[in-house]
């Protein structure tokens, strides 16, 4: 049966009313599971509205029971946490354990912005002059919007409306319209937590929707996530336009595998941050840098029989380590990188494209690939892949992984294996990366912290979560005032200093 998925605005479904509307596939078989609205500029526009009406309520809430909502939230979450996972995977594909563990990254972030309170405490100087003292306040940018990727349908989303209602801001959020329905649940929850109606709206689509987003007056602040490509125009448009925006973006996620490691343990940890999740991940490990002369053999020893065992299946199957590709189209994009890679000499040395399953004949799998011996000047090196093929590179010292690792264009995460804790300091202090691993293959913060990679993978100076949450999704005001008032009379024109 093909489900229909609406828009959810005002604190209901909301049929679309353009016509459009895109197909949402289980990745496992291939079939067609849905079809999601397409919203018009028009349709944004009204649920901008929408949410500018809903504004000065929750804003004027008092953090405290904006933050009681947010417990009740992640109670309701906990609840329901086996039947998101399942309808994650249903249009994603990744296995159900990880699809479990994504949701309870997120779920994290809902904790975080259970300490709003707290959070939102400003700072107070007293006599700052005679009977004058200074205080600063933490308050909503407005109405946020929050374009979200495939990858993680329900932690992204996760990431960014938690904590932008939480300090006091209305929000659309405009999910991929890959996997869209994850996100419908998780605002219906959201109500059912407290939230008033048309504090967390959700919008579907394509460019038409964000298009109609990053232009629209009534939108303060724009919380991206997705491609460098996409990410580089929505900053700069949503920028033109007057308004905050964070973009995290694409990346190449680099793994040090120093001569001193354990090799076992590093592949280990490369078979889950490689292909995990079909590789889908920003902060998969894409690249292995063998350091040193004979790392690299070691580990291609290591890893060829790990991948050629590696269980890729439907998500649901329990023995299932790795499902499908997002859509047939990715999936052929993924291949093709791998014939290329093939063209442009490196060592294929596991090949996964002519993966069959039996009873999955039209899902979108493809089996893992390893390549050896890739080179800095290759496609398959320097573009973002995003998909289950790892490349080995090897570099002949530390020096020459380290510039390796700077000289690429994204800079999202890297990691390092060692048992040597000056390489690993050295490492970490000298890499030009955001989040650095050392013996953590995928060194996503917690959400007390903050995510956010560097160069070509982020635009805006806001990672996601965290303080800088608080300080993206607010507006710094700082308050000088004098009591008893006590002004002398008559005016005067220099500069108030204070000596
Ligand atoms: P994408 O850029 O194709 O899509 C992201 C969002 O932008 C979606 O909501 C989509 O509908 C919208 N969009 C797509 N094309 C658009 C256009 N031309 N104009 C306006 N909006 C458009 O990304 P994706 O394929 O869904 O996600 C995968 C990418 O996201 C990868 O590059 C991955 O590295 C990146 N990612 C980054 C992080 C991070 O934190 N750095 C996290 C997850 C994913």
């Amino acid at each position: 049966m093909t489900a229909r998925i609406p828009h959810f605005i005002d604190g209901r479904q909301h049929p679309g009313t353009s016509g459009r509307q895109g197909d949402v596939y289980d990745p496992a078989t291939g079939d067609v599971t849905g079809r999601v609205d397409y919203a018009t500029a028009a349709e944004v526009h009204a649920a901008v509205k929408t949410a500018q009406a809903a504004l000065p309520g929750w804003a004027g809430t008092p953090p405290v029971q904006r933050a009681r909502v947010m417990f009740r939230y992640k109670a309701l979450i906990e609840t329901h946490l086996d039947d998101l996972a399942a309808l994650l995977t249903a249009e994603h594909g990744k296995v159900f354990s990880d699809a479990k563990g994504e949701m309870l990254r997120g779920l994290e972030v809902v904790e975080f912005a259970c300490g709003i309170p707290h959070l939102l405490k400003g700072e107070f100087s007293e006599n700052v002059g005679t009977n004058i003292d200074s205080f600063s306040m933490r308050q909503p940018v407005g109405v946020v919007a929050c374009i979200t990727p495939f990858n993680f349908p329900a932690m992204v989303p996760l990431w960014m409306f938690p904590m932008a209602i939480a300090c006091g801001n209305t929000v659309i959020v405009k999910p991929s319209e890959k996997d869209p329905s994850v996100t419908n649940r998780l605002a219906e929850l959201a109500l059912e937590a407290g939230l008033p109606k048309g504090v967390l709206n959700v919008v579907h689509g394509d460019k038409v929707a964000v298009d109609a987003l990053l232009t629209d007056p009534g939108v303060g602040a724009i919380s991206f996530v997705g491609s460098t490509a996409v990410g580089e125009y929505i900053y700069q448009t949503g920028c033109a336009h007057g308004k905050r925006v964070q973009a995290l973006c694409g990346a190449k996620n680099h793994m040090l595998v120093m001569p001193d490691a354990d090799i076992d343990k590093a592949a280990d940890a490369l078979m889950g941050a490689g292909y995990g999740a079909a590789g889908e991940r920003c902060m998969a490990i894409s690249v292995a840098v063998a350091v040193g002369d004979q790392v690299g053999d070691r580990l291609i020893e290591a890893l060829e029989p790990r991948v050629r065992a590696l269980k890729v299946g439907p998500g649901m199957d329990p023995d299932s380590e790795m499902g499908p590709l997002i859509t047939a189209q990715h999936r052929d994009k993924v291949k093709g990188y791998v014939d290329l890679g093939v063209d442009e000499g490196a060592d294929l040395v596991v090949d996964g494209r002519d993966l069959h399953l039996q009873g999955y004949e039209n899902g979108f799998f493809l089996g893992g690939c390893l390549f050896d011996r890739v080179q800095p000047h290759m496609r398959i090196y320097k573009e973002e892949i995003f998909g289950p093929v790892l490349s080995v590179v090897r570099a002949p010292d530390f020096k020459s992984a380290v510039d390796l690792v700077n000289g690429h264009e994204y800079g999202n995460g890297t990691s390092i294996f060692t048992q040597n804790g000056d390489a690993a300091r050295s490492f970490a202090h000298n890499c030009n990366i955001g989040m650095v691993g050392v013996n953590v293959p995928i060194p996503v913060p917690m959400a007390f912290h903050t995510f956010g990679g560097w160069k070509r993978s982020a635009f805006g100076d806001h990672g996601m979560y965290g303080m800088d949450a608080v300080r993206f999704y607010t507006k710094q005001k700082t308050v000088t005032a004098r009591w008893p008032t006590g002004i002398a009379a008559g005016a005067e024109f220099t500069m108030p200093v204070m000596r």
